[in-house]
Formats: C-alpha cells, sequence, structure tokens
C-alpha cells in the first residue's frame, strides 16, 4: 500500500515510512491511496468472528508486502490481549473501549503502533527515541505500550500539576525504558519543546527521534477495527456479557428501560448509528474507515463538548478552526482538530455531511447525563462517554436516527474521571487494570519548560 500526504500526491512512501516518520514533511497528514474492502465471506461473519482475527483482516490490507502475515498474526495477539465487548444500557448499545490496560481507548491504537515499530525497525542497531507530549491519556497509552519494547526508548512530556494523579501514575510509574518528564508550563509548552527538539540539528544527529501522536497512521489503522466488530454484533442483534472492567452497578437502575435489552433486539438486522465522543478526530476517521472497508454501519454522530468546530461546520458553517476551550471532558478539549485534514482529503463536504450528524455538550448536560443514566440504567458513564450520550439524545429527539440500533463509543472507564464521576453517581467499579496503576510510585523527573534542559537528558 502506498501512501501520500493530504497535501500532495507527489511523493507516495510504504507503510513503515509513513508510521516511523508521523507526519509528511509538507506538513501534511498521511492517508492509504485506497480504503480497500473486506473480503465478502469476512463482512458476512464480523459478528461472529474473535476480535484478534477481525483486527488481523483490518489492518492486513494496508501493511501488504511490508509485514509478514505471520507476523502481523503475532503483532495482533501481542498487542490485544482485551476485548471490545459491546454491551446494553437500556436499548442503546455501549461499545466499551476502555478493557485494555490504561482504561481509555487510545490503548487499542497505541498498543499496535508499539508493537509495529519495534518489528519495523528489527534490524537497526540505534534505538529509537519517541518523543511524545501529553494532556493526560495519550502520554499513558504510548507509555504502557511501548514498555518493554526492545530498540526502543519513550519520552513523555507532561504538564506538572495538569494531569490527574492516577494519569501521572500511568505516565511515570513505569521506569524501564520509559522516561517522564514533568514540565514546569502547560500542554501546550511541552508539544512547544518536543518540536523544538525535532527542529534540532544536533539532537537529530546523535538520535533516532519519532513522534506517537494521534495523527500517526499506524495509530489510526487499527481502531477501524473495534467499529467492525461492534457494527458486525450490533446488526446480528448480538450484545457481550459485562467484562470485568465493565462499570455497572449491582443493582441496574430504576428507569423504565432499565436492564431492556430485549428492545435493542427489535433493532437488528440494520446497520446501527455509532456516536464518537470526539476531539482531534483520529477515532471518527478510523470509523469512516471501517465503514468504507464495508463495516454494516449507517450513520456516524459526531459528539463533541463546547470545543464545537466540526458540529458547526456539519450543520453547514464553513470550517473555521478556534482556540480550544476547557471542559470536564479535557481529552476533547481541541479547537483545531488536527485529523480533520485528513477527513476533508477522503471526502467532500457533502459526502461527510451525509455520513455524519454533530451534535454539541455543555459541561452542565454532560454532570445531568452521568447522573441520570447511573440512576436509570446503573451504568457509569465517564465525562467522554457521556457527552456521547447526550448528542444521542438530541439527534434522536429530532429524528436525525433512523430505526436501526445506536451505539455509543465509551472512550474511557468512568474510574479514570472519578473526581468527576463520584459526586454525580456515586463511586464506580474500579477495574484490575485501574488498581495495579494505583499502586505504583512516581519516578519523573521534574524539568523547566526549556530545550536545553531537554536536550541534557535526552
Ligand atoms: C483522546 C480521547 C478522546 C478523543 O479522541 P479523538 O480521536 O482525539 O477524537 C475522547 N475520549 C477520551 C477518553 C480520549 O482519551
Amino acid at each position: 500500500m502506498k501512501y501520500y500526504s493530504t497535501r500532495s500526491r507527489n511523493s507516495p512512501v510504504n507503510f513503515a515510512e509513513a508510521a516511523l516518520t508521523g507526519l509528511a514533511p509538507d506538513g501534511g497528514l498521511f492517508i492509504p491511496e485506497e480504503i480497500p474492502p473486506y473480503p465478502a465471506a469476512v463482512r458476512a461473519s464480523l459478528g461472529k468472528m474473535d476480535y484478534r482475527d477481525i483486527a488481523l483482516e483490518t489492518i492486513r490490507p494496508y501493511v501488504a508486502g511490508e509485514i509478514p502475515g505471520p507476523v502481523l498474526e503475532e503483532l495482533v495477539r501481542a498487542a490485544y490481549p482485551f476485548d471490545a465487548p459491546l454491551v446494553a444500557a437500556g436499548d442503546r448499545l455501549i461499545l466499551e473501549l476502555f478493557h485494555g490496560p490504561t482504561a481509555a481507548f487510545k490503548d487499542f491504537g497505541a498498543r499496535f503502533m508499539a508493537h509495529a515499530f519495534s518489528w519495523l525497525r528489527r534490524n537497526e542497531d540505534r534505538p529509537l527515541h519517541i518523543l511524545v507530549a501529553t494532556s493526560g491519556d495519550t502520554g499513558g497509552a504510548v507509555a504502557d505500550g511501548f514498555f518493554g519494547v526492545e530498540g526502543i526508548s519513550v519520552t513523555v512530556l507532561y504538564p506538572r500539576g495538569r494531569v490527574s494523579p492516577l494519569q501521572e501514575k500511568q505516565i511515570a510509574g513505569l521506569g524501564g525504558n520509559i522516561a517522564a518528564l514533568s514540565v514546569e508550563g502547560s500542554f501546550d509548552d511541552c508539544q512547544a519543546l518536543v518540536k523544538a527538539a525535532f527542529a534540532d540539528s544536533g539532537l537529530r544527529k546523535r538520535l533516532v527521534l519519532s513522534s506517537a501522536n494521534s495523527i500517526n497512521v499506524s495509530r489510526l489503522i487499527p481502531q477501524a477495527a473495534y467499529y467492525a466488530a461492534a457494527a458486525g454484533r450490533a446488526f446480528d442483534g448480538k450484545t457481550c456479557p459485562d467484562g470485568e472492567a465493565t462499570p455497572r452497578a449491582r443493582e441496574t437502575g430504576t428507569g423504565p428501560r432499565a436492564g431492556n435489552a430485549a428492545r435493542f433486539g427489535a433493532a437488528a438486522g440494520q446497520p446501527p448509528a455509532m456516536c464518537v465522543p470526539s476531539g482531534n478526530f483520529g477515532n471518527l476517521t478510523a470509523g469512516l474507515y471501517a465503514m468504507k472497508m464495508g463495516a454494516p454501519i449507517a450513520r456516524f454522530i459526531a459528539a463533541t463538548n463546547i470545543n464545537r468546530t466540526v458540529p458547526d461546520y456539519l450543520a453547514g458553517a464553513e470550517y473555521e478552526a478556534r482556540p480550544s476551550r476547557a471542559t470536564i471532558s479535557n481529552a476533547m478539549d481541541v479547537g483545531a482538530p488536527s485529523n480533520f485534514e485528513r477527513m476533508a482529503s477522503h471526502w467532500s463536504g457533502e459526502e461527510l455531511r451525509r455520513m455524519i450528524r454533530g451534535a454539541w455538550v455543555s459541561d452542565g448536560d454532560t454532570r445531568k447525563t452521568i447522573e441520570a443514566v447511573r440512576r436509570e440504567y446503573g451504568y457509569f458513564l465517564d465525562p467522554h462517554s457521556a457527552v456521547g450520550w447526550n448528542a444521542a439524545d438530541q439527534l434522536a429527539l429530532s429524528g436525525a436516527l433512523g430505526a436501526g440500533p445506536l451505539a455509543i463509543l465509551a472512550t474511557a472507564h468512568p474510574a479514570k474521571f472519578a473526581e468527576t464521576v463520584e459526586p454525580l453517581a456515586g463511586p464506580p467499579p474500579v477495574p484490575a487494570s485501574l488498581r495495579r496503576v494505583m499502586g505504583r510510585e512516581i519516578r519523573a523527573r521534574a524539568i523547566p519548560a526549556d530545550l536545553e534542559a531537554l536536550k541534557e537528558l535526552l
């Protein structure tokens, strides 16, 4: 498969180069030259296949000729020892993307990327240094994904005092090949430091540097797999049993639709609408890939907080990037979503508006939703997933959703955001992955937001 920059079709590269360099030299994002359809036999059995087999079928054509089949199979098995269960809450479906080690969906992209990088660089004798700036979730997923991976070291820069204590332990509690730098400054300062390091010719001569941010195509492609798995199951009218991490209260709520999975059964046999809590729009772009590959998906809902750049665009306005504003769903505080360039390069505005409906949600309504869904269905939503639930409410009211099943992507476990969830819904159950993290000791180096300080440590 060839990959092009969103800004020019002149210099195609292969998967390895697109993945290892991250951003195209002209500043664009890499996109595959085509989005290959699933074979008919795969498409027909998505609802029955094991998650790892779906991941394999999804990724295979994008790395064809570069990663041999048996190797890819091994990478996928190593990356995904956990599932993406589709459970019912009332007559809605929830695609739980938090059963991985850091309890957020970024594990799906980061873990494949880590295993792929390690294999792609197997014959290099110089170690690869990955620099990543994070506002919270990305740093944890990347750190965990690359922990113990041979030939690669990772440096995570995070803003001191501005990530949650749990996130800090995910980033700075590993040690080994993962270095954590607690930067005296904001997330923007961390990002500026990473950019300055990449632009420093002395450093580039001394070290092989790479990045791992969310625009990397090797994080995007594997995310298409959970859409295909969930859409296949929803179409077949099947839900999964609760997993160890499923945040359901023992008593399942008191509302009229509590525990009513049978209502969902009536909508089966039709492709589902899928609602995606969005910030940088990598997750939703992966959903569009799954749909184009042939997964049975009727349409998408782009759910944002008050950073409503894309919902406004989908409602007919000109695309206008804005400064981001802080909310309680902070992993989605993005006013200039970087993956929009990728979406717009694959599809026209008219096509995007046909495939995606947008809605945005205030912090007040996000809180009300967390409280109401716990009370009526006995299910704990984290603030990001609650934005998705409320956006779906808005569109259902306006009749925009059709008669098929409705699946909401739950992008993080509520226990990761207990400080917000607990006052509204009581304490959410804590999954084993997060209990393990809580016992870790933070081993971070404090540095000023200064390139010389960073260079010294590298
Ligand atoms: C990163 C993140 C998002 C936003 O995903 P994008 O791909 O940037 O749109 C939503 N929810 C959580 C919990 C996240 O960590």
